[in-house]
Protein backbone atom coordinates (compact mmCIF):
# COMPACT_ATOMS: atom_id res chain seq x y z
CA UNK A 1 0.00 0.00 0.00
CA UNK A 2 1.23 3.38 -0.95
CA UNK A 3 2.27 5.95 2.14
CA UNK A 4 -0.53 8.12 1.16
CA UNK A 5 -2.68 5.33 0.96
CA UNK A 6 -1.37 4.50 5.01
CA UNK A 7 -1.72 7.94 6.00
CA UNK A 8 -5.36 8.04 4.10
CA UNK A 9 -6.78 4.76 6.10
CA UNK A 10 -4.97 6.14 9.46
CA UNK A 11 -7.39 9.23 9.27
CA UNK A 12 -10.39 7.00 8.37
CA UNK A 13 -9.18 4.94 11.51
CA UNK A 14 -9.19 7.92 13.56
CA UNK A 15 -12.98 9.43 12.74
CA UNK A 16 -14.23 5.55 13.35
CA UNK A 17 -12.43 5.69 16.69
CA UNK A 18 -13.94 9.23 17.25
CA UNK A 19 -17.42 8.38 16.10
CA UNK A 20 -17.40 5.52 18.40
CA UNK A 21 -16.28 7.16 21.16
CA UNK A 22 -18.42 9.20 23.72
CA UNK A 23 -16.83 12.37 22.56
CA UNK A 24 -13.86 13.59 20.44
CA UNK A 25 -12.40 15.54 22.73
CA UNK A 26 -9.38 13.34 23.15
CA UNK A 27 -8.34 13.26 19.20
CA UNK A 28 -6.15 16.24 19.02
CA UNK A 29 -2.26 15.52 19.42
CA UNK A 30 -1.64 18.95 19.40
CA UNK A 31 -2.77 21.70 21.93
CA UNK A 32 -6.10 23.01 20.44
CA UNK A 33 -5.17 26.67 19.75
CA UNK A 34 -2.72 24.93 17.35
CA UNK A 35 -2.93 23.64 13.71
CA UNK A 36 -1.22 21.24 11.77
CA UNK A 37 0.48 22.44 9.05
CA UNK A 38 0.07 20.55 6.12
CA UNK A 39 1.15 22.87 2.88
CA UNK A 40 -1.23 22.50 -0.11
CA UNK A 41 0.08 23.69 -3.66
CA UNK A 42 -3.38 24.12 -4.93
CA UNK A 43 -4.48 27.89 -4.23
CA UNK A 44 -4.42 30.94 -5.93
CA UNK A 45 -5.10 34.46 -5.37
CA UNK A 46 -8.62 35.78 -3.54
CA UNK A 47 -10.72 37.19 -6.18
CA UNK A 48 -12.88 40.25 -5.77
CA UNK A 49 -16.23 39.51 -7.00
CA UNK A 50 -17.49 43.13 -6.76
CA UNK A 51 -16.57 46.63 -7.99
CA UNK A 52 -17.41 49.42 -5.98
CA UNK A 53 -17.66 53.13 -8.04
CA UNK A 54 -17.03 56.22 -6.87
CA UNK A 55 -16.35 59.81 -7.35
CA UNK A 56 -13.59 61.89 -5.64
CA UNK A 57 -15.79 64.81 -4.99
CA UNK A 58 -12.78 67.25 -5.85
CA UNK A 59 -11.90 69.48 -8.56
CA UNK A 60 -8.99 67.94 -9.74
CA UNK A 61 -6.92 64.39 -10.17
CA UNK A 62 -4.73 66.21 -8.17
CA UNK A 63 -6.30 66.82 -5.43
CA UNK A 64 -7.94 63.33 -5.13
CA UNK A 65 -4.74 61.62 -5.54
CA UNK A 66 -3.57 63.90 -2.67
CA UNK A 67 -6.08 62.10 -0.41
CA UNK A 68 -5.95 58.83 -1.25
CA UNK A 69 -1.87 58.72 -1.21
CA UNK A 70 -1.93 60.50 2.29
CA UNK A 71 -0.78 58.24 5.34
CA UNK A 72 -3.25 60.46 7.75
CA UNK A 73 -6.19 60.63 5.56
CA UNK A 74 -6.81 56.50 5.48
CA UNK A 75 -8.66 56.35 2.35
CA UNK A 76 -7.40 54.90 -0.97
CA UNK A 77 -8.82 53.06 -4.45
CA UNK A 78 -7.49 50.47 -6.38
CA UNK A 79 -7.56 53.26 -9.36
CA UNK A 80 -8.68 56.95 -9.95
CA UNK A 81 -9.64 57.67 -13.45
CA UNK A 82 -9.02 61.25 -14.68
CA UNK A 83 -11.80 63.48 -16.61
CA UNK A 84 -9.03 63.29 -19.55
CA UNK A 85 -9.62 59.30 -19.40
CA UNK A 86 -5.91 58.97 -17.21
CA UNK A 87 -5.99 55.87 -15.22
CA UNK A 88 -4.16 55.81 -12.12
CA UNK A 89 -3.04 52.81 -10.18
CA UNK A 90 -3.21 53.13 -6.71
CA UNK A 91 -3.33 49.67 -4.76
CA UNK A 92 -2.18 46.62 -6.09
CA UNK A 93 -6.02 44.44 -7.21
CA UNK A 94 -4.57 41.65 -4.77
CA UNK A 95 -4.34 44.53 -1.60
CA UNK A 96 -7.87 45.78 0.00
CA UNK A 97 -7.91 48.99 -0.52
CA UNK A 98 -9.76 51.10 2.04
CA UNK A 99 -12.74 52.61 -0.32
CA UNK A 100 -16.08 51.26 1.34
CA UNK A 101 -15.44 51.81 4.94
CA UNK A 102 -18.73 50.55 6.79
CA UNK A 103 -20.58 48.69 3.95
CA UNK A 104 -23.01 46.41 3.01
CA UNK A 105 -24.36 44.49 0.28
CA UNK A 106 -26.64 41.32 0.02
CA UNK A 107 -25.43 40.13 3.35
CA UNK A 108 -21.87 40.87 2.81
CA UNK A 109 -20.24 43.54 5.44
CA UNK A 110 -16.68 43.91 4.73
CA UNK A 111 -16.93 45.71 0.89
CA UNK A 112 -13.18 46.50 1.21
CA UNK A 113 -12.27 42.92 1.19
CA UNK A 114 -14.10 41.98 -1.53
CA UNK A 115 -14.28 44.54 -4.17
CA UNK A 116 -12.15 46.51 -6.25
CA UNK A 117 -12.59 50.48 -5.57
CA UNK A 118 -12.64 52.85 -8.56
CA UNK A 119 -12.69 56.62 -8.18
CA UNK A 120 -13.64 58.72 -10.63
CA UNK A 121 -12.54 62.44 -10.89
CA UNK A 122 -15.75 64.58 -10.50
CA UNK A 123 -16.69 67.10 -8.28
CA UNK A 124 -20.56 65.54 -7.61
CA UNK A 125 -22.60 68.36 -9.03
CA UNK A 126 -21.50 67.39 -12.87
CA UNK A 127 -21.85 65.42 -15.56
CA UNK A 128 -19.02 62.66 -15.71
CA UNK A 129 -16.44 63.41 -18.62
CA UNK A 130 -16.83 61.15 -21.49
CA UNK A 131 -12.69 60.10 -21.69
CA UNK A 132 -13.31 58.54 -18.23
CA UNK A 133 -16.54 56.60 -18.95
CA UNK A 134 -15.06 55.47 -21.96
CA UNK A 135 -11.62 54.38 -19.76
CA UNK A 136 -13.96 53.45 -16.95
CA UNK A 137 -15.84 50.86 -19.37
CA UNK A 138 -12.60 49.18 -20.60
CA UNK A 139 -11.16 49.00 -17.55
CA UNK A 140 -14.60 47.16 -16.05
CA UNK A 141 -14.20 44.60 -19.30
CA UNK A 142 -10.86 43.58 -18.24
CA UNK A 143 -12.19 43.60 -14.48
CA UNK A 144 -15.01 41.23 -15.22
CA UNK A 145 -13.15 39.08 -17.44
CA UNK A 146 -10.27 38.54 -15.23
CA UNK A 147 -12.24 38.17 -12.41
CA UNK A 148 -15.59 36.71 -13.71
CA UNK A 149 -17.67 39.36 -11.73
CA UNK A 150 -21.23 39.10 -12.14
CA UNK A 151 -23.01 41.72 -13.79
CA UNK A 152 -25.35 42.19 -10.70
CA UNK A 153 -22.02 42.83 -8.97
CA UNK A 154 -20.90 46.50 -10.32
CA UNK A 155 -22.45 48.95 -7.80
CA UNK A 156 -22.00 52.11 -6.40
CA UNK A 157 -20.35 53.62 -2.89
CA UNK A 158 -23.72 54.93 -1.72
CA UNK A 159 -25.60 51.43 -2.44
CA UNK A 160 -23.21 49.95 0.07
CA UNK A 161 -23.36 52.58 2.50
CA UNK A 162 -27.07 54.58 2.20
CA UNK A 163 -27.03 57.39 4.47
CA UNK A 164 -23.55 57.41 4.89
CA UNK A 165 -22.89 58.44 1.13
CA UNK A 166 -24.22 59.71 -2.03
CA UNK A 167 -21.64 58.93 -4.52
CA UNK A 168 -21.74 58.70 -7.33
CA UNK A 169 -23.68 61.24 -8.15
CA UNK A 170 -27.29 61.34 -9.77
CA UNK A 171 -24.92 62.16 -12.84
CA UNK A 172 -23.60 58.72 -13.05
CA UNK A 173 -24.56 57.11 -16.55
CA UNK A 174 -25.75 53.32 -14.64
CA UNK A 175 -27.93 52.77 -17.79
CA UNK A 176 -24.76 53.04 -20.31
CA UNK A 177 -22.32 51.00 -18.33
CA UNK A 178 -25.57 48.25 -17.79
CA UNK A 179 -26.06 48.14 -21.48
CA UNK A 180 -22.34 47.17 -21.82
CA UNK A 181 -23.04 44.76 -18.82
CA UNK A 182 -22.08 46.31 -15.83
CA UNK A 183 -24.82 46.63 -13.03
CA UNK A 184 -28.23 45.73 -13.26
CA UNK A 185 -30.79 48.19 -15.12
CA UNK A 186 -34.47 48.45 -15.90
CA UNK A 187 -36.21 51.11 -18.06
CA UNK A 188 -38.21 53.58 -16.13
CA UNK A 189 -42.03 52.69 -16.36
CA UNK A 190 -43.77 54.48 -19.53
CA UNK A 191 -45.83 55.91 -17.06
CA UNK A 192 -46.34 56.52 -13.64
CA UNK A 193 -48.03 55.05 -11.08
CA UNK A 194 -49.32 57.39 -8.75
CA UNK A 195 -49.94 56.80 -5.13
CA UNK A 196 -48.86 53.94 -2.31
CA UNK A 197 -50.48 50.91 -2.83
CA UNK A 198 -51.76 48.80 0.21
CA UNK A 199 -48.32 47.11 2.07
CA UNK A 200 -46.38 49.07 -0.35
CA UNK A 201 -43.80 50.15 1.89
CA UNK A 202 -43.29 46.83 3.52
CA UNK A 203 -43.25 45.27 -0.45
CA UNK A 204 -40.49 48.06 -1.25
CA UNK A 205 -38.35 48.01 1.58
CA UNK A 206 -38.46 43.70 0.80
CA UNK A 207 -37.24 44.74 -2.55
CA UNK A 208 -34.34 46.57 -1.29
CA UNK A 209 -33.43 44.04 0.76
CA UNK A 210 -33.66 41.48 -1.97
CA UNK A 211 -31.56 43.14 -4.32
CA UNK A 212 -28.50 43.55 -1.75
CA UNK A 213 -29.35 47.08 0.46
CA UNK A 214 -28.62 47.36 3.93
CA UNK A 215 -32.62 48.33 4.40
CA UNK A 216 -32.00 49.11 8.60
CA UNK A 217 -32.59 52.73 7.78
CA UNK A 218 -35.25 52.49 4.61
CA UNK A 219 -35.12 56.24 3.81
CA UNK A 220 -31.74 55.94 3.51
CA UNK A 221 -31.70 52.66 1.56
CA UNK A 222 -34.47 53.95 -0.77
CA UNK A 223 -32.39 57.57 -1.75
CA UNK A 224 -29.62 55.85 -2.44
CA UNK A 225 -32.12 53.25 -4.53
CA UNK A 226 -33.60 56.39 -6.70
CA UNK A 227 -30.49 57.85 -7.26
CA UNK A 228 -28.68 54.97 -8.64
CA UNK A 229 -31.76 53.71 -10.32
CA UNK A 230 -34.16 56.62 -11.19
CA UNK A 231 -31.09 58.93 -11.34
CA UNK A 232 -33.07 61.22 -8.84
CA UNK A 233 -32.76 62.78 -5.39
CA UNK A 234 -35.53 61.99 -3.74
CA UNK A 235 -36.62 60.86 0.23
CA UNK A 236 -40.58 61.07 -0.91
CA UNK A 237 -42.72 57.92 0.75
CA UNK A 238 -42.16 54.71 -1.48
CA UNK A 239 -44.29 54.21 -4.40
CA UNK A 240 -45.90 51.86 -6.91
CA UNK A 241 -42.81 52.85 -9.24
CA UNK A 242 -40.38 51.91 -6.66
CA UNK A 243 -41.92 48.76 -6.05
CA UNK A 244 -42.67 47.69 -9.88
CA UNK A 245 -38.82 48.79 -10.08
CA UNK A 246 -37.83 46.92 -7.58
CA UNK A 247 -39.54 43.67 -8.95
CA UNK A 248 -37.97 44.52 -12.25
CA UNK A 249 -34.42 44.69 -11.33
CA UNK A 250 -34.53 41.05 -9.02
CA UNK A 251 -36.33 39.63 -11.89
CA UNK A 252 -33.58 40.69 -14.34
CA UNK A 253 -31.03 39.73 -11.72
CA UNK A 254 -31.95 36.14 -11.61
CA UNK A 255 -32.49 36.16 -15.57
CA UNK A 256 -28.61 37.98 -16.03
CA UNK A 257 -25.99 35.09 -17.38
CA UNK A 258 -23.93 33.39 -14.88
CA UNK A 259 -20.21 34.02 -15.26
CA UNK A 260 -18.32 31.97 -17.91
ZN1 LIG B 1 -16.98 56.85 -2.34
Amino acid sequence: MPHNAYRSLGKRLLVLGCLAAASCTQLPSVPPNKAVRVPSPNFDERRPNYVVLHQTTDNTADEALDTLTDPARKVSAHYLIGRDGTLYRLVDESRRAWHAGGSYWGGNTDMNSASIGIELDNNGDEPFAEAAIVRLLALLSDLKARYRIPQANFVGHGDIAPGRKVDPSAWFPWARLAAAGYGLWCPLPSEALPGVAAGGVEEVNGGLQILGYNAADPTAALAAFRRHFWGIESTAPPDRNDAAMLACLIQARSASPAPP
